[in-house]
């Protein structure tokens, strides 16, 4: 599937300048191209092929070498297939018996955009998520780099550059191809997930979904760019931007910005993983504001102004780390895609479902220590998340068989 992003470009003056110079020697190639289709066609009725205009392109970068030939080969052939395409409308109206206009000459007024149909061929997009300084920018041949306010993530891989003026703006749009899967073919399997902390998340069969692993790393290497950042304090009367401060700032920022994107990266492939399996997946509804809210300060009784512990560490380690687990984004991403697949998500209430007995159905806090499921009535005995994830899977409606494997009551197992 191929997505469109669209963002404002932030030239500056002289990259203004060869923008609308690189649009309008575009313009003038399609005009020039236009005119020998014309020629040809009117002297001797001989149709000019795009072929036979685009081996012409290297002469004329040649000879043109301060004009035609700054700009990219590639965008050039995108304008010379940009006319073909017009020409192919126009015979395929008159075959249709209908009396179109002649492909026309366009005004450079009027001509307001540019194609490089390929990602590194003469342009290259540089994500802000991988840049040094987070800054986002594009590459464009003949143009320079130039800045782009990318105000939301792209998905997927960039194939083609597009450049549009708009009145006095100017814009990127970026054409990529995402993973969304079509519609894919029924697996007649169905299963729940227990989402967790020791594992990012447990299916229904008792599989663990490991923890996102690099992540780790440069958690490691946030927390000493944190302890850098709070040992040099900011005490300048300048906004001197090349203190150590400010480098620290720079780093932490820019280990954000990658454990994000590591984050939502592991979420598509997890996501992915489960929808080529299952065509029907029980998760849990989340409450991700309630579960990681601090706990209210809690005053001493005895001594006014003092305050008692109130566990808010260790729970500040824990909501750090459900936040990295990042289980809503993580629900959010399998939900789009499965709808793009066909396939179901159900979420559910997932209370109690990690201390509910499979077996005979014996509510207990008891009946779980850590990653033990133990019932204190039946004496049944698994691991906890799998009892979670089974839990979840039948709260949705899903029919459990006989080995504890969920399937659809639609597409029963045999
Ligand atoms: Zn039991």
């Amino acid at each position: 599937m191929v997505k469109a992003f669209k963002f404002r470009l932030r030239p500056n003056r002289s990259q203004r300048r060869m923008l609308a110079a690189c649009l309008s020697d575009h313009c003038d190639l399609y005009n020039a191209a236009l005119e020998e289709r014309r020629t040809a066609w009117s002297a001797s009725r001989v149709p000019v092929r795009y072929t036979q205009q685009s081996a012409q392109l290297k002469a004329i970068r040649h000879d043109d070498s301060g004009g035609q030939g700054r700009w990219s080969f590639s965008s050039q052939q995108a304008t010379l297939r940009r006319l073909n395409r017009a020409f192919e409308a126009f015979f395929r109206r008159i075959r249709g018996g209908q009396e179109p206009g002649y492909p026309r000459f366009r005004s450079r007024h009027r001509f307001d955009s540019v194609t490089w149909p390929k990602d590194g061929d003469g342009c290259k997009w540089i994500d802000g998520d991988s840049a040094s300084d987070g800054i986002s920018r594009v590459r464009l041949q003949g143009v320079g780099t130039v800045r782009v306010h990318r105000h939301r993530s792209i998905e997927g891989i960039v194939k083609t550059i597009t450049v549009k003026r708009e009145g006095p703006k100017w814009f990127l749009v970026l054409a990529c191809e995402t993973d969304a899967p079509g519609e894919q073919p029924k697996t007649g399997r169905a299963t729940g997930i227990d989402m967790g902390v020791t594992h990012f998340a447990t299916t229904a069969d008792g599989e663990h979904i490991a923890n996102i692993a690099p992540l780790k790393t440069n958690e490691g290497r946030l927390a000493r760019a944190q302890r850098d950042l709070a040992r040099y304090p900011k005490n300048r009367k300048r906004e001197d931007r090349s203190t150590r401060h400010w480098q620290a700032a720079r780093k932490v920022a820019k280990l954000h910005r990658k454990i994000a994107a590591q984050r939502r990266d592991y979420a598509h492939k997890t996501a992915n993983a489960l929808i080529e399996r299952f065509d029907v997946i029980a998760v849990e509804k989340l409450n991700i504001t309630g579960m990681t809210k601090a706990p209210a300060p809690r005053p001493d009784p005895e001594r006014p102004g003092v305050w008692l512990p109130n566990g808010a560490n260790a729970k500040a380690g824990l909501n750090k780390r459900i936040l990295d687990a990042a289980w809503g984004q993580f629900i959010d991403i399998l939900t789009v895609k499965a709808a793009w697949a066909g396939r179901e998500v159900i979420a559910v209430d997932p209370r109690n479902t990690s201390r509910t007995c499979t077996e005979c159905g014996h509510c207990d806090p008891d009946n779980r220590d850590r990653e033990d499921f133990h019932c204190t009535a039946c004496g049944y005995n698994d691991h906890a998340d799998r009892v979670g994830a089974v839990n979840i899977a039948s709260r949705a409606g899903l029919v459990l068989d006989g080995d504890g494997r969920p399937s659809t009551s639609e597409a029963p197992q045999l």
